[in-house]
């Protein structure tokens, strides 16, 4: 069936296992743990993409943290964002003296979180702070400052927990290259 990764000829391989993608978040979640004792961290998702990864690495965190998400889209093709954000779903929380963690799925020009950090800044957090599962190898922007991240991979397009092409894969366990053609 088209979606399962053993017959869907579009699926390539594994980039991260299911295993590894469980193992590094919990070492994810004990890092903020550890850094944001006795807080009670705000987790930023950025939909859809980061929802499996918000949902796992919340519960890799033993604090009273609490949830909301963001929407955007960006101006650009699916796979080149043009730095443009458009917010799609705005916050419903006030940011002023939290202790915000951006989280979110995949790391391509760094455009999308340049613009998100940015914008959140400027709503009076105590800290602002960017947890990223994947970060592709390439040309980012220096001053990203990625506090957490979870795997650098190579600059291929990938699909899986979370990422999607044309909102199929997100339901796959693992992160897989994508063979199919580019998504328009
Ligand atoms: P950036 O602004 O960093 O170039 O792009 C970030 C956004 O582009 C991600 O949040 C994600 O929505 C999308 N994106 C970038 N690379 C990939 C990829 O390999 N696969 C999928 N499915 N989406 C990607």
């Amino acid at each position: 069936m088209s979606g399962h990764p053993n017959q869907d000829p579009v699926l390539g391989p594994v980039v991260v296992s299911s295993d590894d993608l469980a193992h590094r978040i919990d070492e994810l979640g004990a890092e903020i743990t550890a850094d944001y004792a006795d807080r009670a961290p705000l987790l930023v998702g950025v939909l859809k993409g980061a929802a499996m990864f918000m949902a796992d690495l919340s519960r890799a965190i033993a604090l009273p943290v609490e949830f909301d998400f963001m929407a955007v889209a960006s101006y650009g093709s699916a796979t080149r964002t043009s730095g443009v954000v458009r917010i799609l779903k705005d916050l419903d929380v006030d940011l002023s003296n939290r202790d915000v963690i951006i989280v979110e799925d995949i790391v391509d020009s760094g455009l999308t979180l340049a613009y998100l950090r940015k914008n959140l800044a400027h709503r009076g957090p105590r800290s602002l702070e960017i947890c990223a599962l994947l970060v592709k190898d390439g040309l980012q922007r220096s001053d990203l400052d990625l506090r957490y991240v979870g795997f650098r991979i190579p600059p291929a397009f990938v699909v899986g927990y979370g990422l999607d092409v044309a909102e199929r894969y997100r339901n796959l366990d693992a992160v897989h290259e994508y063979l199919g053609p580019e998504p328009a």
